[in-house]
């Protein structure tokens, strides 16, 4: 996707396709090496995003709904209750609205809606299942769940790097207290690029170091919510809500229990 300046017609940067939708939809604040833009139209089919340098009080985030369904499970190992498995997903996005937001506040002051059609992958993905009863008797609270999966999630994103040579940006994740193919506590991480590039491959086989390395960020960060080095994530598409910086940490406790008894 080329971005190109209205005035001029001039060739400004690029911008990857599947990221267009979420960073350079009409009426986006773009930024781009170091200036601010605002995003005229958004055309698909040419793929081009036309834009002006504008100084605007406010940046802009998209709100992004992501489906993901399992294809097939390839591996999987069991620690315990909990189910680490490996396989083929398919990953729907659609990119609804963007909010606005005051800066530097961040106060939310408008949202408008985008209609933008709906995009899928085919992909790898590595995740983990916890059964419900299995959280039950860990005492977390059920309100709680939802936050404490999106929480472990995104740090979790956050670290592949760390383990398998890939960008944050390569890779995505979701997270539900109940999904409907496993029945359960899901959480998936999967490669951003169609048919996989091995990283969830790679997270899957190093998962027991990889997921003690995310409940170690989460517990040692110092913050008192959840902040941009443990669980806040700058891609999310649910502007970072629900997480639960503690809940997080015990979900996580809970599946590397079951881990370290096998
Ligand atoms: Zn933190
Ligand atoms: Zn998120």
């Amino acid at each position: 996707m080329q971005l190109i300046e209205a005035e001029t017609g001039r060739v400004i940067g690029t911008v990857g396709g599947s990221s267009s939708h979420g960073t350079a939809h009409a009426g986006a604040v773009y930024v781009h090496r170091g200036e601010t833009w605002l995003v005229e139209s958004l055309d698909l089919e040419e793929h081009v995003a036309v834009m002006h340098r504008a100084e605007l009080p406010y940046s802009t985030s998209a709100r992004e709904i992501t489906d993901i369904s399992i294809v097939a499970e390839r591996e999987h190992r069991m620690w315990q209750d909990c189910r680490l498995s490996l396989g083929e997903v398919d990953v729907s996005h659609r990119v609804v609205s963007f909010l606005k937001r005051r800066q530097p506040s961040g106060e939310v002051i408008g949202e408008e809606l985008l209609d933008l059609p709906e995009r899928s992958l085919r992909t790898t993905a590595v995740w983990w299942t916890v059964p419900g009863d299995v959280l039950t008797e860990s005492g977390l609270a059920a309100a709680d769940v939802p936050g404490a999966a999106h929480a472990a999630e995104h740090c979790s994103i956050g670290l592949l790097p760390l383990f398998a040579t890939c960008d944050r940006w390569d890779i995505g994740g979701v997270s539900t207290a109940l999904h409907a193919d496993t029945g359960r506590l899901t959480v998936f991480v999967y490669d951003g690029h169609p048919g996989g590039a091995g990283f969830a491959e790679r997270g899957f086989h190093a998962a027991l170091e990889w997921l003690t390395a995310t409940r170690e960020a989460i517990a040692s960060c110092e913050c008192l919510e959840g902040c941009p080095s443990c669980v806040q994530s700058p891609k999310c598409g649910n502007q970072n809500s629900p997480l639960d910086k503690r809940g997080a940490v015990a979900l996580l406790d809970l599946l590397l229990v079951g881990a370290l008894a096998e």
